[in-house]
């Protein structure tokens, strides 16, 4: 069944197509990309009409199949690169994997952007020595990248100062727009660059900062996603490595529990293969934790960060 307007949907008739729409959710792609919660919010309706409605939505927008063994010769394609500690890279299966979107998310100043410097000085070792030989493309949407930070991680890698920032494009986003656009244009320079990895620090900044109030979470969350798609998509289409920074926010509405939640909640967490949090320990340690790996058991292990870089503890 082809669904095209709200109308179509199961048990959506016009008064609850009219509601849908005044929330913000004005496509069948909005339904598809928004959570039950969202949809109870909005509509009034109950938990099992929400859930159909978006089963419907999602089934309608779906990209098609593939065979396992399809997929299996793509994984075996698959490259690893060091993050720097080994610790790390045995909770990850091996550090950050190529085809794959990685997101650290963390409060402020933990160590989300010092893993994404070493990560483009990592790329760029040699195969034996836990890089992918390639080059880095950098999207910074908090005016965060510090080229004599990266100087002093090669440095701790003995890699050749000279060179090291030559093979890391930078790009500063103003705005998601702009920040979408970087990603749709990458292909072009992926290619002719052998560019291994992607990394956006942080990929949902600036879509808080736009997108603020009830009002418009919905078209933020679209717009997320469809961010996300691209960058999974090149990540497909190239077999590259993808770090995504993800800063906590304080839940004012959670009493129980872990009171900080990423931004753009399950539509991230969804599309991250690895989603890694990071928190602060003594000094210059970080405890790293994986949560919800389609593959690992979650875990935590240390790591730090000292002058030199990304390190074992
Ligand atoms: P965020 O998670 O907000 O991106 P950062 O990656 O910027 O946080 O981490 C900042 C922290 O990294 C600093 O508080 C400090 O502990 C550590 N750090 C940054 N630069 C250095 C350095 N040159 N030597 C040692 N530690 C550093
Ligand atoms: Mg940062």
């Amino acid at each position: 069944m082809t669904v095209e307007e709200l109308e179509d949907l199961p048990g959506v008739g016009e008064t609850t197509a009219e509601k849908l729409r005044e929330a913000g959710f004005k496509t069948v792609e909005a339904i598809a990309v928004a959570s039950i919660g969202e949809l109870k919010d909005a509509t009034g309706m109950g938990e099992s009409a929400s859930k159909k409605i978006i089963t419907a939505a999602r089934d309608s927008e779906d990209m098609g199949f593939e065979t396992a063994s399809e997929l299996l010769k793509k994984r075996e394609k698959i490259g690893k690169m060091t993050t720097g500690s080994k610790e790390l890279d045995m909770l990850l299966g091996g550090g950050f994997e190529t085809g794959s979107i990685t997101e650290l998310y963390s409060r402020f100043g933990v160590g989300k952007t010092q893993l994404a410097f070493q990560a483009t000085v990592n790329v760029q070792l040699p195969k034996a020595e836990g890089g992918l030989e390639g080059k880095a493309l950098y999207i910074d949407t908090e005016s965060t990248f510090r080229p004599e930070r990266i100087l002093q991680m090669a440095k701790g890698k003995n890699i050749d100062e000279k060179n090291v920032l030559k093979n890391i494009f930078v790009a500063r986003a103003f705005n998601t727009d702009h920040q979408m656009l970087l990603a749709d244009k990458a292909t072009e320079m992926i290619s002719e660059n052998n560019i291994k990895l992607i990394v956006v620090d942080s990929l949902t900044g600036l879509f808080r900062a736009e997108y603020v109030g009830r009002g418009v979470l919905a078209t933020r969350q679209q717009k997320l996603n469809r961010h996300i798609h691209t960058l999974q998509r090149l990540s497909d289409l190239h077999n590259l490595s993808i770090v995504v920074t993800n800063q906590v926010m304080a839940n004012p509405g959670l009493l129980f529990g872990d009171p900080t939640t990423p931004i753009g909640g399950h539509i991230v967490g969804h599309a991250s293969a690895y989603r890694v949090y990071l928190r602060k320990g003594k000094a210059e340690k970080r405890i790293a934790r994986l949560v919800d790996s389609p593959c690992m058991p979650e875990g935590e292990c240390v790591f730090k960060v000292t002058e030199n870089g990304i390190e074992d503890a």
